[in-house]
Protein backbone atom coordinates (compact mmCIF):
# COMPACT_ATOMS: atom_id res chain seq x y z
CA UNK A 1 0.00 0.00 0.00
CA UNK A 2 2.97 2.41 0.64
CA UNK A 3 4.25 1.73 -3.20
CA UNK A 4 1.75 4.25 -3.74
CA UNK A 5 2.78 7.03 -1.56
CA UNK A 6 5.78 7.08 -2.94
CA UNK A 7 4.68 7.23 -6.21
CA UNK A 8 1.94 9.91 -6.17
CA UNK A 9 5.12 12.01 -4.26
CA UNK A 10 7.44 11.36 -7.06
CA UNK A 11 4.07 12.95 -9.88
CA UNK A 12 3.61 15.21 -7.36
CA UNK A 13 7.16 16.30 -6.80
CA UNK A 14 8.10 15.44 -10.67
CA UNK A 15 5.59 18.49 -11.67
CA UNK A 16 7.33 20.86 -9.33
CA UNK A 17 10.92 20.18 -10.01
CA UNK A 18 9.90 21.18 -14.13
CA UNK A 19 8.90 25.02 -12.18
CA UNK A 20 11.40 27.63 -12.05
CA UNK A 21 9.58 29.40 -8.94
CA UNK A 22 7.42 28.28 -6.61
CA UNK A 23 4.90 30.67 -4.98
CA UNK A 24 3.06 29.31 -1.49
CA UNK A 25 -0.17 28.63 -3.53
CA UNK A 26 2.02 25.81 -5.12
CA UNK A 27 3.72 24.76 -1.90
CA UNK A 28 -0.05 24.44 -0.55
CA UNK A 29 -1.25 22.60 -3.70
CA UNK A 30 2.03 20.27 -3.59
CA UNK A 31 0.97 19.25 0.20
CA UNK A 32 -2.45 18.86 -0.53
CA UNK A 33 -1.56 15.98 -2.69
CA UNK A 34 0.85 14.70 -0.35
CA UNK A 35 -1.89 14.73 2.58
CA UNK A 36 -4.00 12.56 -0.24
CA UNK A 37 -1.61 10.56 -0.47
CA UNK A 38 -0.66 9.62 2.74
CA UNK A 39 -3.93 9.16 3.86
CA UNK A 40 -4.55 6.68 1.02
CA UNK A 41 -1.53 4.98 1.78
CA UNK A 42 -3.45 4.49 5.06
CA UNK A 43 -1.78 6.78 7.59
CA UNK A 44 -3.97 7.94 10.47
CA UNK A 45 -5.57 11.31 9.51
CA UNK A 46 -3.93 12.90 13.09
CA UNK A 47 -0.44 11.69 11.47
CA UNK A 48 -0.65 12.98 8.11
CA UNK A 49 -2.57 16.27 9.36
CA UNK A 50 0.44 16.91 11.92
CA UNK A 51 2.64 15.95 9.38
CA UNK A 52 1.92 18.25 6.48
CA UNK A 53 1.32 21.49 8.79
CA UNK A 54 4.62 21.26 9.86
CA UNK A 55 5.90 20.77 6.57
CA UNK A 56 4.10 23.46 5.44
CA UNK A 57 5.23 26.11 8.37
CA UNK A 58 8.68 25.17 7.08
CA UNK A 59 8.95 24.97 2.97
CA UNK A 60 7.05 28.38 2.86
CA UNK A 61 8.94 31.08 2.95
CA UNK A 62 11.74 28.85 3.50
CA UNK A 63 15.40 30.00 1.30
CA UNK A 64 15.70 28.40 -2.13
CA UNK A 65 19.03 27.53 -2.55
CA UNK A 66 21.02 28.35 -5.50
CA UNK A 67 21.31 25.33 -8.22
CA UNK A 68 18.40 23.44 -7.15
CA UNK A 69 14.45 24.22 -7.99
CA UNK A 70 12.23 25.11 -5.51
CA UNK A 71 10.56 21.27 -6.05
CA UNK A 72 13.44 19.99 -4.93
CA UNK A 73 13.91 22.19 -1.99
CA UNK A 74 10.60 21.36 -1.03
CA UNK A 75 11.54 17.80 -1.14
CA UNK A 76 13.77 17.81 0.95
CA UNK A 77 11.74 19.85 3.22
CA UNK A 78 9.12 17.03 3.29
CA UNK A 79 12.19 14.59 4.11
CA UNK A 80 13.87 16.09 6.93
CA UNK A 81 10.12 16.27 7.81
CA UNK A 82 10.30 12.68 7.57
CA UNK A 83 13.20 11.96 9.42
CA UNK A 84 12.52 14.29 12.49
CA UNK A 85 8.98 12.31 13.14
CA UNK A 86 10.74 8.77 12.75
CA UNK A 87 13.32 9.78 14.74
CA UNK A 88 13.37 10.33 19.06
CA UNK A 89 16.02 10.89 21.40
CA UNK A 90 16.89 8.02 22.10
CA UNK A 91 19.80 5.82 19.69
CA UNK A 92 17.81 3.01 18.56
CA UNK A 93 20.58 0.46 18.67
CA UNK A 94 21.12 0.72 22.23
CA UNK A 95 19.38 -1.99 24.28
CA UNK A 96 19.34 -1.83 28.27
CA UNK A 97 20.83 -4.72 28.92
CA UNK A 98 23.77 -3.93 31.60
CA UNK A 99 23.48 -5.55 34.72
CA UNK A 100 23.16 -9.19 34.39
CA UNK A 101 21.62 -11.31 33.35
CA UNK A 102 18.29 -8.99 31.71
CA UNK A 103 15.66 -10.91 30.00
CA UNK A 104 14.48 -9.30 26.43
CA UNK A 105 11.39 -10.37 25.45
CA UNK A 106 10.34 -10.83 21.67
CA UNK A 107 6.43 -10.54 20.94
CA UNK A 108 4.37 -10.42 18.04
CA UNK A 109 1.76 -12.02 15.57
CA UNK A 110 2.54 -15.41 13.99
CA UNK A 111 5.01 -14.87 10.82
CA UNK A 112 5.73 -11.64 11.92
CA UNK A 113 9.26 -13.25 11.87
CA UNK A 114 9.96 -13.56 15.76
CA UNK A 115 11.81 -16.44 15.74
CA UNK A 116 14.13 -15.17 12.91
CA UNK A 117 14.51 -11.91 15.19
CA UNK A 118 15.32 -13.65 18.33
CA UNK A 119 18.25 -15.55 16.47
CA UNK A 120 19.83 -12.48 14.51
CA UNK A 121 19.86 -10.28 17.63
CA UNK A 122 21.35 -12.50 19.61
CA UNK A 123 23.81 -12.90 17.22
CA UNK A 124 24.23 -9.12 17.16
CA UNK A 125 24.91 -8.96 20.73
CA UNK A 126 27.62 -11.87 20.81
CA UNK A 127 29.00 -10.72 17.94
CA UNK A 128 28.96 -6.78 18.67
CA UNK A 129 29.18 -6.83 21.78
CA UNK A 130 30.45 -9.42 23.37
CA UNK A 131 27.76 -10.83 25.62
CA UNK A 132 27.18 -14.18 26.30
CA UNK A 133 23.30 -14.83 24.76
CA UNK A 134 20.97 -17.49 25.98
CA UNK A 135 18.08 -17.97 23.82
CA UNK A 136 14.69 -19.79 24.58
CA UNK A 137 11.54 -21.05 22.81
CA UNK A 138 8.04 -20.10 25.02
CA UNK A 139 6.33 -21.55 21.99
CA UNK A 140 4.23 -24.25 23.36
CA UNK A 141 1.67 -24.74 21.05
CA UNK A 142 4.43 -25.19 18.02
CA UNK A 143 6.80 -28.00 18.66
CA UNK A 144 8.41 -27.47 15.39
CA UNK A 145 9.25 -23.41 16.68
CA UNK A 146 11.29 -24.73 19.38
CA UNK A 147 13.18 -26.81 17.37
CA UNK A 148 13.47 -23.99 14.46
CA UNK A 149 15.30 -21.94 17.50
CA UNK A 150 17.24 -24.68 18.26
CA UNK A 151 18.71 -25.38 14.83
CA UNK A 152 19.03 -21.30 14.41
CA UNK A 153 21.32 -21.26 17.87
CA UNK A 154 23.53 -23.68 16.65
CA UNK A 155 24.03 -22.20 13.18
CA UNK A 156 24.32 -18.50 15.23
CA UNK A 157 26.75 -20.04 18.03
CA UNK A 158 24.13 -19.22 20.39
CA UNK A 159 23.08 -21.59 23.40
CA UNK A 160 19.25 -22.59 23.47
CA UNK A 161 17.66 -23.52 26.39
CA UNK A 162 16.75 -26.99 26.36
CA UNK A 163 13.93 -28.49 25.49
CA UNK A 164 11.55 -29.93 28.51
CA UNK A 165 8.21 -31.32 27.17
CA UNK A 166 4.93 -30.51 28.83
CA UNK A 167 5.98 -27.04 30.58
CA UNK A 168 4.00 -24.27 29.65
CA UNK A 169 5.26 -20.58 28.77
CA UNK A 170 5.61 -18.81 32.38
CA UNK A 171 7.29 -22.08 33.46
CA UNK A 172 9.60 -22.46 30.50
CA UNK A 173 10.41 -18.75 31.52
CA UNK A 174 11.03 -18.95 35.15
CA UNK A 175 13.53 -22.30 34.06
CA UNK A 176 15.07 -19.78 31.16
CA UNK A 177 16.02 -17.04 34.20
CA UNK A 178 17.04 -19.67 36.31
CA UNK A 179 19.57 -21.01 33.71
CA UNK A 180 20.87 -17.48 32.94
CA UNK A 181 21.80 -16.63 36.14
CA UNK A 182 23.37 -20.05 36.97
CA UNK A 183 25.04 -20.28 33.62
CA UNK A 184 26.20 -16.99 33.70
CA UNK A 185 24.40 -15.36 30.88
CA UNK A 186 24.62 -11.40 30.07
CA UNK A 187 21.07 -11.72 28.01
CA UNK A 188 18.41 -14.19 27.66
CA UNK A 189 15.91 -13.75 25.08
CA UNK A 190 12.82 -15.38 25.40
CA UNK A 191 10.87 -16.03 21.71
CA UNK A 192 7.04 -15.98 22.51
CA UNK A 193 4.32 -17.84 20.91
CA UNK A 194 2.27 -15.94 18.05
CA UNK A 195 -0.85 -15.73 16.91
CA UNK A 196 -2.79 -15.28 13.97
CA UNK A 197 -4.54 -12.38 15.24
CA UNK A 198 -4.29 -10.42 19.00
CA UNK A 199 -6.78 -12.55 21.24
CA UNK A 200 -7.10 -12.46 25.46
CA UNK A 201 -5.18 -15.85 25.53
CA UNK A 202 -2.35 -14.72 23.74
CA UNK A 203 -2.21 -11.95 25.66
CA UNK A 204 -2.86 -13.34 29.19
CA UNK A 205 0.02 -15.79 28.48
CA UNK A 206 2.70 -12.30 27.27
CA UNK A 207 1.34 -11.11 30.52
CA UNK A 208 1.90 -13.81 32.41
CA UNK A 209 5.43 -14.93 30.84
CA UNK A 210 6.34 -10.45 31.39
CA UNK A 211 6.09 -10.80 35.12
CA UNK A 212 8.10 -13.69 35.63
CA UNK A 213 10.74 -12.82 33.07
CA UNK A 214 10.51 -9.24 34.33
CA UNK A 215 11.89 -8.15 31.04
CA UNK A 216 14.15 -4.73 30.68
CA UNK A 217 13.58 -4.67 27.01
CA UNK A 218 10.40 -6.18 24.72
CA UNK A 219 10.79 -6.02 21.15
CA UNK A 220 7.27 -6.20 19.24
CA UNK A 221 8.19 -7.79 16.44
CA UNK A 222 5.94 -6.45 13.07
CA UNK A 223 5.93 -7.51 9.46
CA UNK A 224 6.74 -3.69 7.94
CA UNK A 225 4.98 -4.79 4.62
CA UNK A 226 1.46 -4.78 6.74
CA UNK A 227 0.63 -0.76 6.99
CA UNK A 228 -1.67 0.45 9.31
CA UNK A 229 -2.52 -3.26 10.64
CA UNK A 230 1.02 -3.18 12.12
CA UNK A 231 0.05 0.01 13.74
CA UNK A 232 -3.03 -1.60 15.07
CA UNK A 233 -0.58 -4.48 16.89
CA UNK A 234 1.63 -2.28 18.05
CA UNK A 235 -1.29 -0.30 20.00
CA UNK A 236 -2.59 -3.07 21.17
CA UNK A 237 0.49 -5.09 22.53
CA UNK A 238 1.68 -1.85 23.97
CA UNK A 239 -1.53 -1.39 25.82
CA UNK A 240 -1.15 -4.86 27.23
CA UNK A 241 1.71 -5.95 27.78
CA UNK A 242 3.81 -2.68 27.64
CA UNK A 243 6.82 -2.76 24.56
CA UNK A 244 10.03 -0.66 24.65
CA UNK A 245 10.95 -0.59 21.29
CA UNK A 246 9.97 -2.14 17.75
CA UNK A 247 11.36 -4.44 15.07
CA UNK A 248 9.94 -4.09 11.68
CA UNK A 249 10.68 -6.76 9.36
CA UNK A 250 10.65 -7.53 5.74
CA UNK A 251 11.88 -4.01 4.46
CA UNK A 252 14.03 -5.63 1.85
CA UNK A 253 11.03 -6.28 0.31
CA UNK A 254 8.98 -3.88 -2.08
CA UNK A 255 7.62 -2.19 1.21
CA UNK A 256 8.17 1.56 1.18
CA UNK A 257 8.67 2.14 5.13
CA UNK A 258 5.34 3.93 5.70
CA UNK A 259 4.33 1.71 8.67
CA UNK A 260 7.48 2.86 10.21
CA UNK A 261 5.98 6.47 9.96
CA UNK A 262 2.80 5.80 11.47
CA UNK A 263 4.13 3.30 13.83
CA UNK A 264 6.61 6.18 15.26
CA UNK A 265 3.63 9.08 15.37
CA UNK A 266 0.79 6.55 16.72
CA UNK A 267 3.08 4.79 19.45
CA UNK A 268 5.65 6.85 20.40
CA UNK A 269 7.93 3.97 20.85
CA UNK A 270 10.93 3.90 19.10
CA UNK A 271 11.46 1.48 16.21
CA UNK A 272 15.34 0.01 17.21
CA UNK A 273 16.04 -2.89 14.26
CA UNK A 274 14.69 -3.78 11.12
CA UNK A 275 14.77 -7.07 9.42
CA UNK A 276 16.34 -6.89 5.51
CA UNK A 277 16.73 -10.60 4.69
CA UNK A 278 16.13 -14.23 5.78
CA UNK A 279 19.83 -14.88 6.88
CA UNK A 280 21.09 -14.31 10.47
CA UNK A 281 23.05 -11.20 10.14
CA UNK A 282 20.38 -9.32 8.12
CA UNK A 283 19.25 -7.06 10.99
CA UNK A 284 20.30 -3.47 10.46
CA UNK A 285 20.36 -0.56 13.41
CA UNK A 286 16.79 1.89 12.66
CA UNK A 287 17.87 4.73 10.72
CA UNK A 288 15.62 7.43 10.04
CA UNK A 289 17.01 8.80 6.87
CA UNK A 290 17.09 5.35 4.76
CA UNK A 291 13.67 4.84 5.69
CA UNK A 292 12.46 8.33 5.19
CA UNK A 293 14.47 7.78 1.98
CA UNK A 294 12.47 4.68 0.99
CA UNK A 295 9.50 6.60 1.76
CA UNK A 296 10.20 9.44 -0.62
CA UNK A 297 11.75 6.95 -3.14
CA UNK A 298 13.86 10.57 -4.10
CA UNK A 299 17.46 9.91 -2.07
CA UNK A 300 19.16 11.57 -5.09
CA UNK A 301 17.13 14.87 -4.78
CA UNK A 302 17.99 14.88 -1.12
CA UNK A 303 21.57 14.46 -1.23
CA UNK A 304 21.91 17.15 -4.42
CA UNK A 305 20.17 20.02 -2.10
CA UNK A 306 22.46 18.84 0.67
CA UNK A 307 25.26 19.10 -1.13
CA UNK A 308 24.25 22.41 -3.44
CA UNK A 309 23.82 23.69 0.26
CA UNK A 310 27.18 22.90 1.41
CA UNK A 311 28.84 24.02 -1.83
CA UNK A 312 26.73 27.36 -1.48
CA UNK A 313 27.79 28.18 2.25
CA UNK A 314 31.86 27.35 1.13
CA UNK A 315 31.54 29.52 -1.68
CA UNK A 316 30.24 32.35 0.47
CA UNK A 317 32.91 32.24 3.05
CA UNK A 318 35.56 31.77 0.64
CA UNK A 319 34.83 35.34 -0.82
CA UNK A 320 34.14 36.85 2.11
CA UNK A 321 37.77 35.36 2.89
CA UNK A 322 39.66 37.06 0.37
CA UNK A 323 37.82 40.27 0.55
CA UNK A 324 39.43 40.04 4.27
CA UNK A 325 42.68 38.83 3.48
CA UNK A 326 42.86 42.39 1.29
CA UNK A 327 41.66 44.39 4.05
CA UNK A 328 38.21 45.16 3.05
CA UNK A 329 35.92 44.79 6.32
CA UNK A 330 33.63 46.57 6.36
CA UNK A 331 30.54 47.83 8.82
CA UNK A 332 28.42 44.76 7.21
CA UNK A 333 30.95 41.93 7.99
CA UNK A 334 31.83 42.95 11.60
CA UNK A 335 28.23 42.75 12.05
CA UNK A 336 27.84 39.53 10.81
CA UNK A 337 30.86 38.25 12.61
CA UNK A 338 29.36 39.94 16.02
CA UNK A 339 25.69 37.98 14.89
CA UNK A 340 28.11 35.39 14.95
CA UNK A 341 29.62 35.53 18.02
CA UNK A 342 26.33 35.61 19.52
CA UNK A 343 25.01 32.38 18.30
CA UNK A 344 28.27 31.26 19.50
CA UNK A 345 28.29 31.74 23.15
CA UNK A 346 29.43 35.18 23.08
CA UNK A 347 33.08 36.39 22.14
CA UNK A 348 34.81 34.21 24.41
CA UNK A 349 33.47 31.16 22.66
CA UNK A 350 34.80 32.41 19.20
CA UNK A 351 38.37 33.69 20.15
CA UNK A 352 38.97 30.82 21.77
CA UNK A 353 38.29 28.89 18.64
CA UNK A 354 40.34 30.87 16.87
CA UNK A 355 44.25 29.62 16.74
CA UNK A 356 46.30 31.96 18.32
CA UNK A 357 43.54 34.20 19.50
CA UNK A 358 43.58 32.47 23.42
CA UNK A 359 45.21 35.72 25.07
CA UNK A 360 42.52 37.95 23.29
CA UNK A 361 39.66 35.24 24.43
CA UNK A 362 40.74 36.67 28.10
CA UNK A 363 41.15 40.10 27.11
CA UNK A 364 37.86 40.28 25.95
CA UNK A 365 36.55 38.34 29.26
CA UNK A 366 38.35 40.99 31.23
CA UNK A 367 37.18 43.97 29.09
CA UNK A 368 33.40 43.03 30.02
CA UNK A 369 32.40 41.44 26.63
CA UNK A 370 29.01 40.23 26.59
CA UNK A 371 25.90 39.30 25.08
CA UNK A 372 24.64 42.68 26.24
CA UNK A 373 27.39 44.23 24.67
CA UNK A 374 27.06 42.47 21.29
CA UNK A 375 23.46 43.18 20.75
CA UNK A 376 24.46 46.88 21.64
CA UNK A 377 27.39 46.93 18.77
CA UNK A 378 24.63 45.44 16.46
CA UNK A 379 22.50 47.94 17.31
CA UNK A 380 24.84 50.62 16.29
CA UNK A 381 25.64 49.55 13.08
CA UNK A 382 22.07 49.07 12.31
CA UNK A 383 21.86 52.56 13.08
CA UNK A 384 24.29 53.32 10.80
CA UNK A 385 23.55 54.20 6.45
CA UNK A 386 24.39 51.63 3.91
CA UNK A 387 27.08 54.12 2.51
CA UNK A 388 28.81 54.35 6.13
CA UNK A 389 28.43 50.67 6.35
CA UNK A 390 30.47 50.38 3.76
CA UNK A 391 33.04 52.92 4.04
CA UNK A 392 33.34 53.49 8.02
CA UNK A 393 36.30 56.40 7.48
CA UNK A 394 33.33 58.70 6.90
CA UNK A 395 32.13 58.73 10.26
CA UNK A 396 33.31 62.44 11.24
CA UNK A 397 31.55 63.72 14.43
CA UNK A 398 28.32 64.75 13.22
CA UNK A 399 27.77 61.27 12.05
CA UNK A 400 28.74 59.74 14.90
CA UNK A 401 26.54 61.46 17.16
CA UNK A 402 23.25 60.51 14.70
CA UNK A 403 24.35 57.22 14.94
CA UNK A 404 24.89 56.62 19.09
CA UNK A 405 21.36 58.85 19.45
CA UNK A 406 19.85 56.43 16.82
CA UNK A 407 20.57 53.30 18.93
CA UNK A 408 19.76 55.33 22.47
CA UNK A 409 23.34 55.30 23.12
CA UNK A 410 26.79 57.01 24.01
CA UNK A 411 29.42 58.16 21.26
CA UNK A 412 31.87 56.52 22.95
CA UNK A 413 30.85 53.56 22.65
CA UNK A 414 30.63 54.07 19.36
CA UNK A 415 34.11 54.91 19.61
CA UNK A 416 35.05 51.77 20.89
CA UNK A 417 33.10 49.70 18.43
CA UNK A 418 35.07 51.60 15.73
CA UNK A 419 38.27 51.02 17.50
CA UNK A 420 37.47 47.06 17.68
CA UNK A 421 36.44 47.36 14.09
CA UNK A 422 40.09 48.74 13.23
CA UNK A 423 41.87 46.05 15.15
CA UNK A 424 39.60 42.89 13.70
CA UNK A 425 40.32 44.26 10.15
CA UNK A 426 44.08 44.94 10.73
CA UNK A 427 44.32 41.30 12.47
CA UNK A 428 42.23 39.69 9.38
CA UNK A 429 44.94 40.88 6.74
CA UNK A 430 48.40 39.96 9.26
CA UNK A 431 46.21 36.75 9.61
CA UNK A 432 45.72 36.39 5.92
CA UNK A 433 49.26 37.19 4.88
CA UNK A 434 50.64 34.26 7.18
CA UNK A 435 48.13 32.05 5.91
CA UNK A 436 45.97 31.43 9.23
CA UNK A 437 42.82 33.36 8.10
CA UNK A 438 41.53 29.81 5.95
CA UNK A 439 42.32 28.25 9.17
CA UNK A 440 40.46 30.43 11.82
CA UNK A 441 37.93 30.67 9.81
CA UNK A 442 37.30 26.61 9.75
CA UNK A 443 37.09 26.86 12.98
CA UNK A 444 34.59 28.78 13.02
CA UNK A 445 32.32 27.49 10.38
P1 LIG B 1 7.58 -16.06 13.59
O1 LIG B 1 6.39 -16.93 13.36
O2 LIG B 1 7.15 -14.69 13.98
O3 LIG B 1 8.55 -16.63 14.54
O4 LIG B 1 8.28 -15.88 12.17
P2 LIG B 1 9.62 -16.54 11.62
O5 LIG B 1 10.78 -16.02 12.33
O6 LIG B 1 9.46 -18.02 11.56
O7 LIG B 1 9.65 -15.91 10.14
C1 LIG B 1 8.67 -16.18 9.16
C2 LIG B 1 9.33 -16.11 7.80
O8 LIG B 1 9.73 -14.75 7.53
C3 LIG B 1 10.57 -16.94 7.67
O9 LIG B 1 10.57 -17.57 6.42
C4 LIG B 1 11.70 -15.92 7.75
O10 LIG B 1 12.84 -16.34 7.03
C5 LIG B 1 11.07 -14.72 7.12
N1 LIG B 1 11.66 -13.46 7.58
C6 LIG B 1 11.83 -13.00 8.86
N2 LIG B 1 12.39 -11.80 8.87
C7 LIG B 1 12.59 -11.45 7.58
C8 LIG B 1 13.12 -10.27 6.94
O11 LIG B 1 13.54 -9.29 7.56
N3 LIG B 1 13.15 -10.30 5.58
C9 LIG B 1 12.70 -11.36 4.85
N4 LIG B 1 12.75 -11.29 3.52
N5 LIG B 1 12.17 -12.44 5.42
C10 LIG B 1 12.12 -12.51 6.77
Amino acid sequence: MFENLSERLGGVFDRLTKQGALSEADVVAALREVRVALLEADVSLPVARDFIKRVQAKATGAAVTKSVTPGQQVVKIVHDELVATLTGDEDPGALKIDNPPVAILMVGLQGSGKTTTTAKLARRLKDREGKRVLMASLDTNRPAAMDQLAVLGVQVGVDTLPIVKGQTAPEIARRARTQAAMGGYDVVILDTAGRMHIDEVLMDEVQAVRDIATPRETLLVVDGLTGQDAVNVATEFDGKVGITGVVLTRMDGDGRGGAALSMRAVTGKPIRFVGVGEKSDALETFEASRVAGRILGMGDIVALVEKAQETLEIEQAERMMKRFQKGQFNMNDLKGQLEQMLKMGGMQGMMGMMPGMGKMSKAAEVAGFDDKMLRRQIALIQSMTKRERANPDLLQASRKKRIAAGAGLEVQELNRLLKMHRQMADMMKKLGKKGMLKQAMGAMM
